[in-house]
């Protein structure tokens, strides 16, 4: 029987040794674990091994969780990763820290009128459909340099970069191609005066290729917490 403990240490392990091959210091890529589909008291095991940014998908089982766990705060930092619906963005302006799912510029302009002024911006990623595929939510690479500027110049956002779901790949060389189109993408950003920090990209089964391609931040949630519930209907 595997504990949280050492799902959690062999994950640092293998993002310490991407960040070494690849020459880059270890405290470059942060891990987001991904609590969806996990209970509370999951959150609150990995928040006593030193874990405290967590990653949801969805809103409504996230607030239940907030809730149970409401002491942590503000030591536990929550981001919202799965797909947002312009009926749910008040809520997520008031409760998330991050939201990573952002594809739309009406999203956006909801989440930065609703966010709270006694909070401080809320961090975004443009999600980012960066394999093409019909089935996948995100921008198309094409849409991102439009949208980009527009949803930086929001007074209660704070456009930190960009997130994507690669279509599933084996093998380490083939798993990089969609993740340096990503980071490429966001060079370009970077160049046209955009100031993007945050590459959000690598999962359990393709960290590594991530990181070899500049990941910062790692959204991991089988490895970590072991396998998860199936989704509800209707969420
Ligand atoms: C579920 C999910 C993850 C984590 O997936 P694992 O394969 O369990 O690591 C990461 N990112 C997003 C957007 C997800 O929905």
């Amino acid at each position: 029987m595997t504990t949280l403990q050492e799902r959690l240490r062999a994950v640092q392990t293998r993002m310490a040794q991407a960040c070494a091959q690849a020459g880059r210091a270890p405290a470059a890529v942060q891990l987001l674990a991904v609590s969806k589909l996990q209970p509370a008291q999951a959150v609150r095991e990995a928040l006593a091994q030193g874990q405290s940014a967590f990653g949801e998908n969805y809103v409504q089982e996230a607030l239940d969780k907030m809730a149970a766990l409401a002491d942590l705060r503000p030591a536990v930092e929550w981001h919202l990763i799965g797909p947002l619906q312009s009926n749910k963005t008040r809520a997520v302006a008031e409760a998330f820290d991050w939201v990573h799912s952002v594809d739309r510029l009406k999203i956006a302009q909801r989440l930065s009128d609703q966010r709270p002024t006694h909070l401080p911006a809320l961090n975004i990623c443009l999600q980012v459909n960066i394999s093409g595929e019909a089935s996948k939510s995100g921008l198309l690479p094409a849409e991102v340099a439009e949208i980009a500027p527009a949803v930086a110049a929001l007074p209660r956002l704070r456009l930190r970069g960009l997130m994507a779901i690669p279509e599933a790949l084996h093998g380490l060389e083939a798993q990089r191609a969609p993740h340096r189109a990503l980071r490429l993408l966001q060079d370009d950003l970077n160049r046209q005066g955009l100031a993007l920090d945050t590459l959000s990209m690598g999962m359990s089964d393709d960290l590594e290729a991530a990181i070899a391609e500049g990941s910062t931040l790692v959204r991991v949630g089988t490895a970590v917490f072991g396998p998860r519930a199936a989704p509800m209907a209707g969420v």
